[in-house]
Formats: structure tokens, C-alpha cells, sequence
């Protein structure tokens, strides 16, 4: 990285520039500077360059003297972006470990975790602002013409009410940019700039919020002790507390003494759990601005937050699994909330783990990180349990609240109508009664997973997966939820042209159905993916809830995150049995942890809670540890049986994906790509390595292309990160590569 000389001979700059290629390109300094300029280049800057034809934004990772190219080949950069590095060397050192170890090439590393403006060139810096104002005193006469523009009228209006408006301020009011750019026309109204002064309004000399409200219990004050204690440097916290434990309080307490430091605290969230009041909640303890990094969020919010984060104006950054790339001017603590969630790792293009890069990270950066949840994954659990975390454990629940009991409720031997027992409707009944509000898991959204003939048993499937088509009624249609495509629900059967087409199986919007016509005067309130399309609704139905009134919700796992429902006293899992035998070897763990995370929503508050648990299988090892309500005793029997099966945390694995619209190619690919790890792998002598033979993938057809897979399994992560770091750079060179779209996903979540 650093130069033996400062002479006048321009440096050479190794660059990231998005390219599919595994590697950096060199460049010169722009022609037209000089070695004062070039003393300046730091690795973090932006460069413009030209690349191809093209010209190409990229982030120089180093500054050398030569290149293996030969200088007189290397082309000039055009411009410099940046007068100083948007990353801190530790944060570098963290990407280029994620480049290396998921095996991405570093350019598009580098163009996912730069905010979308900063991709595309626009200056590091807050974007101008502008607001309107009226313009003196419009004659009288010109009011006279707005008579018959009353839109244009009651714009003026308003924005003399309130002397300025703002973008926000007009739209929100239900004005267009139209209108507002006829009042600037006709010169009654006028565009001014907004200094950006201070969109922080964060300073660290600011009084902490309310402090701390609540005083920790035993359990509480001994993890806060203990992640207190190791903030001057790296250390890796696991906080294993059951649901309601005051998890939460734990981090507001810890983030209050970060804070008092005077640094940032970095908290990562999963994608459904980061709803306004979860950013209320900091704000409020607090009294700050917290800055929020989510998707919903224009790019121009986003670039505003990251800058907010980076010049250290905000004090708590809180976002969702990107924003774990986020540049802090004082890093404190990195927080994973639900470590074990799913959207935490990436499912394409760069297939990282938030949380692993977060830990990378934090001891890069020599902070330290807690992982929260109350059901933590079983390779974190491993981690923990073989101390390379330090394990906290809360195994009360904080406050009045207790653990509610958990009851298998066989279907082998009860009725059931539209899934649900007789036994079930009863106890639904009992908790209304009593003025209670009650919650319904079933993880399959619209109306039905399945529409055949009742005449000659055709069944419907997607044209374009290896799937069958889910029936909504809401609007009415066939939708395939792996390809999102979309159809009419037809009269007649294609087969035998019988209309006796009936669904088959329960989805939420069937079962919303039922219990409204099993309990008529009781608002039953539907919480999927369909009916929260936009985050208002989803509040909307929320607060529906928070009003207290006895109610029934039918959900999805959007339910089993985070949210607090203090009414709520009988939570009911519709089906248990589809994760059990689910051909995945993750399908019994997430089924669980699931499980435990609804069975989490009952008796929240000072009411007692109950779960039901409806199974064909109430003997299964994994639903009987389940109904001792102990997370820990399912973890290590589901732990015992990896071990057994030599699968991950005891072996790591690597799952190289390949896909085509032909059908040969894919298989084709892999078998190339097969020979090459096995060729690399006797070259090296590289010891525990097993190569699986390529298959086509479980759903082998998807979105109109086929697929296929082969797994890569190690005893050591040292051995198979040398074995693929030889082998991609070579994928690259195979010809078929180019007509078979491939990947290669290191620690996969799934292998489907
Ligand atoms: P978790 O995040 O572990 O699910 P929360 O932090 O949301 O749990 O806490 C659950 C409830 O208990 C919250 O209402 C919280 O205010 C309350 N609580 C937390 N700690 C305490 C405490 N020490 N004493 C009393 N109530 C507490
Ligand atoms: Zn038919
Ligand atoms: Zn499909």
C-alpha cells in the first residue's frame, strides 16, 4: 500500500471499479496533476476513470510505485471525487476480508456498500435543500387570475400561512411540483436555498435523554456490567435472553454508556424489525436524531444518513443488513438484534452475512459487538458455548411477565375444519371471552397453496418453476410466489374442462375468512406480506391491535418479530409439521426458532399466556423439547444431529450455483467447475475437503431458467477459502461460464 518514494514519477493506483472480474486495476493520476495532487490520493477516495469505452466510478484500495501491466500501458484517471477517504483503514481491511472471503470481486464489493448517489459520482456531501416563499405582496390582480386555478390558490395560501415551505411540507399538504412551478412561473412565488447548517442537530455535548428509567435485574446488570467493562476493545458478546427478558434494556443501558464516551453505537436490525417505533424508542430515550439506514428510504435520505453517520453529527445509527458498511467518525459498539434472522445474509449477488461482517468488523475497528436473541443461531450458540463469545444468559422474563406454557395439540385424534381443531376453536372462544385478544400463526400467505379439478386431479402449476400456483383472493388470482408471476383464476379445468375446481390446504386469507365467520362481532386483523404492501398499513393495523380491544390476528412470521403485544394471551401455531420434515438441512432450526419467537408474543404483560402447538407428530423429538419451552434443549439435540451429519458449525460449507435457460448447461458448467476443484485440490494436497458431485438444484426450473448446484464441504475454513480462491479467478476463464450464470455462496443459508 504505502510508497518507498515521494518522487515526481505519478503513483500508481489500484482501483475497485465494478467489474465482475476478481481483481483491482491499476491507473495513473488524472494528466493534468501533480505530485502535490498526487501526495493527496488516499486508499477510500473515488476516482473517475475510463473503463473500456465507458467511463466508471471506482475506490482506490492502494497506492503503489509500479504495476505488473508495465506504466506505459496504464490509462489516467479523470477526476479525483474525493478530498479524503470515505472509509477508515479498519473499515477497508473488513471489505477486503468480505471480498476474500465470499469470494466476490472487490469491485462490487465496493459498489454495494457505497450509497447509490455516491455510486454514481454526486459529491460526498449533504445534498442543498430549498424551500419556497411567496413573493412580496402579490398584486392584486394576479390573485384575480388564480380565481380559475384554485389549486394554484390554495398552494399560495398555504405557503403564506406558513412564510416557507419545504418539498416535505407541500407534498405532504397533497400539493404537486406542478402546481407549485405554475406559482414560480407567474413570479408569485420563489425558490430559496437552505444552508445546511447542521442536519445533525446532534452534538455530544447534548444531556442523554431520560437516561435510565428502568432498573436492570440481577441478570440484566451482570450483562451490562460485562459488556461495559470490555468497551476499550474487541470482545464478542452473546446475549441469549428469552423473549420479554429486557434484551432491549440492555443495549439502551450499554448505548448510554458508549454515548457518554462520546462515540457512535452501530445497531443492526432484522428488515421487519426496523419499524418506526423501534426508532422512536432510541430517539426518545435519547433525545436525539437517530440515523436510519433501511430500503424504504430515498436515495437521497440515505446518503444523508450515511453522512450523518460518517462525520459523526448522528450519535445512534440504526439499519438493516447494508448498514453494516456504514463509516462511523467514533465507532463504540456494533448491536445485532436477532442475530439469527435470515436477512442477514445477503441471497445474491454478494452473498455476505451482516453479522459475521459485523464481528469482522468490530475487531478490525477494536470495538465491541453484542449479538442478541432468543433463539441464537446454533453456529452462534456453538461459538458461545466453546467461549470464543462471551455468553450472557437471561432466562427470566423482566418486569411481571412470566414464560407461558406450551401445549402439543395432536390432530391425530381431534376434528378439524379448515385447520383448526375443535379443541382450539373452544380455547379461542375462552381467551375473547375474557377480554383477551388472541394470535394466529400460520406461515403461508393468500388464500390457498394449492387449486386442482376435483374431476381428474389436475393441479396448477406455475409454467415457469417447478411450483404450484397459490390462489389469493385478494384481488382474485393465481400467483407464483417463486417467479411473481401472475394470472386470472380460470372457469375450467385445461385438462378435462370440468369447472369443479376446488383449493386445497389454508393460506392467512382463508383463514382470515373462517374465524370471521366463527366469530362474527370480533375485528379479525390479517398481517401478511399482501396486507402491509406499504408500511402505513402495516401501522394502521398495528395500532388496530394496541387499542386493547379482544381481537383475533391471522399472521405470517411478519408477526413473530419484535412487536409487543401486551393483550395478547393465546397465540396458537396453526401447523408445526410442514418445517419438521422439511428436506433442508436448516428447514428444523428455523422452524424453531420460529416457533419459539410466535410462541414469545403471549402474555407479554401482567395477563398469563398460553400456546397451542396443532401437530400430526407430537412424539417428534424437536416439538417434545419444543413443549418443555427451553430453546437451549431443542439447540442441542438439533446440534447433536449436525454433528452427526458433519454439517456446519461443524464443517463449513460452500454451495456453487449455476443457472441457464438450457437445460444442460448449468450441470455442464458444474462439472467443469468440479474437475477444476478437484485438479487445485490435489495440486495443493488440501486435507478434508468433499467435493459433492453437481445436481440440479431441489426446484430445478425457476422463473423460466434451470438450475443446478454443487456443495463444497470442509473440516477446516482455512483449506476451503485456499481451494476457492484458486479455483473462482479460474471459473472466469471457462467458456461456458459466460452462457451459464454462476455463483458461489460461502456459508449458504439453504441449499435449495
Ligand atoms: P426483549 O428485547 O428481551 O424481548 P424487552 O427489552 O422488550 O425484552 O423487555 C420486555 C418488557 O420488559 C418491556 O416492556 C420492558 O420495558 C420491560 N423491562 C425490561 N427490563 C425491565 C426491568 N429490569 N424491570 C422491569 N421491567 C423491565
Ligand atoms: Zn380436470
Ligand atoms: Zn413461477
Amino acid at each position: 500500500m504505502a510508497r518507498s518514494t515521494s518522487s515526481n514519477i505519478p503513483p500508481v493506483i489500484n482501483l475497485a471499479v465494478p467489474s465482475p472480474l476478481r481483481r483491482t486495476f491499476d491507473y495513473l493520476p488524472p494528466k493534468e496533476s501533480n505530485s502535490g495532487d498526487w501526495k493527496t490520493l488516499q486508499p477510500g477516495m473515488r476516482l473517475r476513470v475510463p473503463f473500456g469505452k465507458r467511463e466508471i466510478i471506482g475506490v482506490i484500495t492502494g497506492i503503489s510505485d509500479t504495476s505488473k501491466l508495465g506504466r506505459n500501458k496504464l490509462r489516467h484517471a479523470i477526476a479525483v471525487l474525493d478530498q479524503e477517504p470515505l472509509f477508515s483503514p479498519a473499515l477497508m481491511k473488513s471489505f477486503d476480508w468480505a471480498a476474500g472471503y465470499y469470494q466476490h470481486p472487490p469491485g462490487e464489493v465496493y459498489s454495494t456498500l457505497l450509497p447509490a448517489k455516491l455510486r454514481q459520482g454526486a459529491r460526498a456531501e449533504f445534498a442543498t435543500k430549498y424551500a419556497w416563499i411567496s413573493r412580496s405582496k402579490p398584486l392584486q390582480e394576479d390573485r384575480g387570475n388564480l380565481d380559475r386555478a384554485p389549486r394554484q390558490k390554495a398552494l399560495l395560501q398555504f405557503i403564506v400561512q406558513h412564510g416557507q415551505v419545504s418539498l416535505e411540507q407541500y407534498t405532504e399538504a397533497g400539493f404537486t411540483a406542478a402546481t407549485l412551478r405554475e406559482l414560480v412561473n407567474k413570479a408569485l412565488v420563489e425558490k430559496i436555498e437552505i444552508p445546511a447548517t447542521n442536519p445533525g442537530d446532534d452534538t455530544n455535548n447534548r444531556p442523554v435523554g431520560k437516561g435510565n428509567i428502568i432498573k436492570p435485574n440481577p441478570g440484566q446488570q451482570v450483562a451490562i456490567k460485562s459488556i461495559t467493562a470490555s468497551l476499550d476493545g474487541f470482545a464478542c458478546h452473546l446475549l441469549d435472553g428469552i423473549t420479554g427478558s429486557g434484551k432491549t434494556e440492555v443495549y439502551l443501558q450499554v448505548i448510554k454508556k458508549v454515548l457518554d464516551l462520546g462515540k457512535q453505537a452501530l445497531i443492526l436490525v432484522p428488515e421487519i424489525g426496523l419499524t418506526p417505533q423501534t426508532i422512536r424508542l432510541f430517539e426518545e430515550r435519547f433525545a436525539c436524531r437517530v440515523a436510519a439506514l433501511h430500503s424504504g428510504m430515498t436515495s437521497n435520505e440515505r446518503l444523508e444518513s450515511w453522512l450523518r453517520a460518517k462525520n459523526g453529527l448522528a450519535r445512534i445509527i440504526i439499519g438493516t443488513r447494508s448498514a453494516v458498511f456504514t463509516p462511523l467518525a467514533r465507532p463504540g459498539i456494533i448491536i445485532v438484534d436477532e442475530e439469527h434472522d435470515a436477512s442477514f445474509k445477503q441471497q445474491d449477488g454478494f452473498r455476505y452475512s451482516a453479522r459475521d461482517l459485523a464481528i469482522v468488523r468490530a475487531r478490525e475497528e477494536k470495538i465491541s459487538i453484542v449479538l442478541g436473541s432468543a433463539t441464537p443461531a446454533l453456529e452462534t450458540l456453538y461459538n458461545a458455548t466453546t467461549h470464543r463469545y462471551n455468553h450472557l444468559v437471561l432466562s427470566q422474563r423482566a418486569g411481571e411477565a412470566r414464560k407461558s406454557p406450551i401445549n402439543l395439540l395432536d390432530l391425530q385424534h381431534a376434528n378439524t375444519t379448515e385447520g383448526f381443531s375443535t379443541p382450539l376453536i373452544d380455547l379461542i372462544r375462552r381467551h375473547l371471552d375474557q377480554q383477551n385478544q388472541v394470535l394466529i400463526f400460520i406461515n403461508r400467505r393468500g388464500f390457498a397453496p394449492a387449486l386442482l379439478c376435483k374431476a381428474c386431479g389436475f393441479v396448477f402449476e406455475c409454467r415457469r418453476c417447478d411450483s404450484l400456483l397459490t390462489v389469493h383472493k385478494i384481488p382474485p388470482t393465481l400467483h407464483c410466489h417463486h417467479c411473481e408471476s401472475r394470472s386470472a383464476i380460470p372457469a375450467a379445468c385445461p385438462n378435462c374442462n370440468s369447472s369443479q375446481l376446488a383449493t386445497r390446504g389454508m393460506g392467512t386469507e382463508k383463514t382470515e375468512q373462517f374465524l370471521q365467520q366463527q366469530f362474527a362481532d370480533i375485528p379479525v386483523i390479517r398481517i401478511d406480506r399482501d396486507s402491509t404492501r406499504n408500511r402505513n398499513n402495516l401501522d394502521d393495523l398495528l395500532n388496530q391491535v394496541q387499542t386493547g380491544q379482544p381481537c383475533i390476528m391471522v399472521g405470517t412470521q411478519m408477526l413473530a418479530k419484535g412487536h409487543h403485544f401486551p393483550r395478547v394471551t393465546l397465540v396458537a401455531v396453526l401447523d408445526a409439521d410442514t418445517g419438521l420434515f422439511s428436506p433442508d438441512f436448516r428447514g428444523q432450526e428455523l422452524m424453531v426458532q420460529l416457533l419459539f419467537q410466535v410462541a414469545g408474543r403471549a402474555g407479554r404483560a401482567d395477563k398469563p399466556g398460553q400456546v397451542v402447538v396443532q401437530t400430526r407428530h407430537a412424539t417428534h423429538t424437536s416439538l417434545q423439547a419444543l413443549a418443555e419451552n427451553d430453546y437451549h434443549q431443542v439447540a442441542e439435540l438439533l446440534l447433536r444431529e449436525r454433528k452427526a451429519a458433519h454439517m456446519p458449525p461443524f464443517s463449513h460449507l460452500a454451495l456453487i450455483r449455476a443457472e441457464a435457460a438450457e437445460l444442460k448447461l448449468p450441470l455442464q458448467l458444474l462439472q467443469q467447475i468440479h474437475q477444476l476443484c478437484e485438479k487445485v485440490q490435489r495440486e495443493l494436497s488440501l486435507p478434508g475437503i468433499l467435493l459433492h458431485h453437481p445436481l440440479p438444484s431441489p426446484m430445478e426450473k425457476r422463473a423460466g431458467r434451470y438450475r443446478a448446484q454443487f456443495l463444497l464441504q470442509a473440516k477446516s475454513r482455512g483449506a476451503l477459502q485456499a481451494l476457492m480462491a484458486l479455483v473462482c479467478p479460474q471459473i472466469e476463464t471457462i467458456k461456458s461460464a459466460r452462457k451459464a450464470r454462476w455463483s458461489i455462496d460461502v456459508d449458504p443459508l439453504d441449499l435449495i
